[in-house]
């Protein structure tokens, strides 16, 4: 997430939280969605987001469930954060050296190790032909057989989710995967790089209002507690992530037609096939 000051982030955190406890995230009024698992008929998987900890707060679960299959799971930062935190003595290569590892750290708690760092700056995020260029040269070189991404359109009812660098990320990533890294004539140079063409059969959207599927992460619920953890940076009152994480999974899984008790991440899947 991107703040510029303490009082940004002491504004943030609060905000987060009110967002968070107080309004279920999934769709509203509550439908039964189908329960998926997410490791079924995939081998490698690419997660693209804007900042470090976009990816656990929205979708580490999902990602320990496949992991946990043996799915091979990617993930590609388009920043490195440099506008979080509230240390106003820190430098902007500081704080993006500071985030790259704690996101690497909270990649390994959900069984990743394979992390592209795109380097665009936090806070400016836009859906230029360069991003474009470098997730279609990250999907080339992955070739995964799904993208998770975060949402390109502006919820209002979950505006925290809908940071410009968020809609910027998601857009983007849908773009490069249709039709930018399917199309041998887009970004030639990307061929001459070696790149072949390749296409993504399905995205998951993250974090929208209209969700398609769920999937239980009730089993590795503590795993993305964990990786979250790891974000030290950006939680003002980390003993609180715990209820949080949970009291969010739970709304979840009950707007969902789960069980109370059951946690789970929702998704919007859209066919790129
Ligand atoms: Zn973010």
């Amino acid at each position: 997430m991107s703040k510029k000051s303490a009082k940004a982030k002491s504004k943030k955190a609060a905000s987060s939280k009110k967002a968070k406890s107080t309004k279920a995230p999934a769709s509203s009024p509550v439908r039964a969605l189908p329960v998926v698992d997410p490791a079924a008929g995939v081998k490698r998987v690419l997660v693209i987001t804007a900042h470090p900890d976009d990816v656990d707060f929205g979708a580490a679960g999902t990602v320990a469930q496949m992991t946990k299959a043996g799915v091979e799971v990617t993930y590609c930062l388009i920043t490195d954060g440099d506008a979080g935190g509230s240390d106003l003595s820190s430098t902007a290569e500081q704080r993006a050296a500071g985030r790259r590892i704690e996101q690497t750290n909270a990649a390994t708690k959900v069984g990743v190790s394979d992390l592209f760092f795109l380097g665009h700056l936090d806070g400016q995020v836009a859906v230029t032909l360069d991003l474009r260029k470098d997730l279609s040269r990250v999907i080339r070189q992955v070739r995964p057989d799904r993208v998770i991404c975060q949402s390109p359109l502006l919820n209002l009812d979950r505006i925290y989710a809908s940071h410009p660098d968020h809609l910027a990320a998601g857009a983007a990533a849908l773009a490069a995967v249709y039709p930018d890294a399917r199309n041998p004539f887009a970004f030639p140079e990307l061929l001459n790089e070696g790149l072949e063409a390749h296409t993504v059969p399905e995205v998951w959207v993250m974090a929208m209002s209209d969700p398609t599927l769920v999937v239980d992460t009730t089993e590795v619920i503590d795993r993305k507690i964990e990786a979250l953890r790891c974000h030290a940076s950006q939680l003002a009152d980390p003993d609180s992530v715990d209820g949080l994480l949970r009291g969010w999974g739970q709304m979840v899984a009950e707007a969902a037609g789960l069980k109370p008790s059951r946690t789970a991440e929702a998704f919007r899947r859209v066919d790129t096939a």
